[in-house]
């Protein structure tokens, strides 16, 4: 039989992830600070707590999706937790997600911390690619992973419950270069002067031809050669700068979202670095070997 759970928060992910289970017959308990939320959900045959205090204690596996690591704090804070096995899909740091774990286990249950890499709509579509990255108690993983795996995919990275916060952010940081990128490029072509329609087929096909140098770049992260199999080296990249800023200039874009990139090309260049592709600028961000 399917395993009964209760879910903190019915925001618009913890709805869409209560639909998900209700739809494949779980006993779905939620609880949301403001009763009105989980309303729609109760219509759909879950059952709605009066406290996060009674929810927790509906049933041994827990499933917090809040806003914020101090809203799980918030939320839990009176509830026993002894014997729970607790999975905090909310977002959060790293360190948060070790704080938490501790926490958790100081209350005597069993701490699963996950990063979402999906939007609403694709929880409960098994053909979305979405999917959860699981760290934290292998024990508890183990035996949630059919249940876990009913909203969507499960990647379990490692018992350092900080592991599956460090894969999230880290994704989410290189999704945000990317739609940096994007805006500065939008920016440029100016829609008076090139279609912003025409533009973006161009932009996808350039962006997906320039993704696969991620594995070049960990094959010298972890070769510590910088210089292997380079294509693109940085001496001529750097030589390029000059015509990204004018070219902004001449289309009246700030050079904001690009600058601070160019600027650790030219650094790790005056370094003596020419020769390589941008792997080194990582060691540049290492903001404990100083610059
Ligand atoms: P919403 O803003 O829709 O919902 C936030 C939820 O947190 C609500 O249930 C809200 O309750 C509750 N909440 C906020 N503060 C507190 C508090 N102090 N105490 C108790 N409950 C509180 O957000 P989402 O559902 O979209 O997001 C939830 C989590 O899922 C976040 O961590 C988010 O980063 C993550 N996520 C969301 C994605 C998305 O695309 N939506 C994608 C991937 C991850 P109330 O209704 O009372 O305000």
């Amino acid at each position: 039989s399917r395993t009964p759970l209760t879910l903190l928060g019915t925001g618009a992910m913890g709805t869409a992830l209560a639909r998900a289970w209700l739809a494949a017959g779980h006993e779905v308990t939620v609880w949301n600070r403001t009763p009105a939320r989980a309303q729609a959900l109760a219509a759909e045959g879950a059952v709605v707590a009066a406290s996060a205090a009674a929810a927790v204690a509906a049933n041994r596996l827990v499933i917090a999706c809040l806003l914020d690591d101090a809203s799980v704090g918030e939320a839990l804070d009176g509830a026993d937790l002894a014997g729970r096995d607790l999975v905090n899909l909310t977002t959060g740091t790293p360190g948060e997600g070790r704080a938490r774990a501790a926490w958790a286990e100081a209350r005597g249950a069993r701490f699963l911390d996950g990063g979402i890499m999906a939007v609403p709509p694709m929880v409960g579509d098994p053909d979305s690619g979405g999917y959860v990255f699981y760290s934290g108690s292998p024990e508890a993983f183990e035996e949630h992973r059919d249940t876990l795996a009913v909203p969507a995919g499960t990647r379990y990275v490692g018992a350092d419950p900080g592991f599956a916060a460090l894969h999230d952010v880290a994704l989410l940081s290189a999704m945000n270069g990317m739609f940096a990128g994007v805006a500065h490029a939008f920016a440029l072509i100016r829609p008076e002067d090139i279609a912003p329609k025409d533009f973006a087929p161009l932009l996808f096909g350039w962006l997906t031809a320039m993704a696969p140098a991620v594995h070049q770049t960990a094959d010298q992260l972890e070769s510590r050669d910088y210089t292997r199999n380079v294509v693109s080296n940085l001496a001529m990249q750097a030589a390029g700068i000059p015509t990204f800023l004018r070219t902004a200039e001449e289309q009246h874009v700030s050079p904001e979202l690009l600058a601070p990139y160019l600027e650790l090309m030219k650094r790790r260049v005056a370094q003596g670095h020419g020769d390589e592709d941008g792997t080194g600028i990582i060691e540049l961000l290492d903001t404990r070997r100083g610059a």
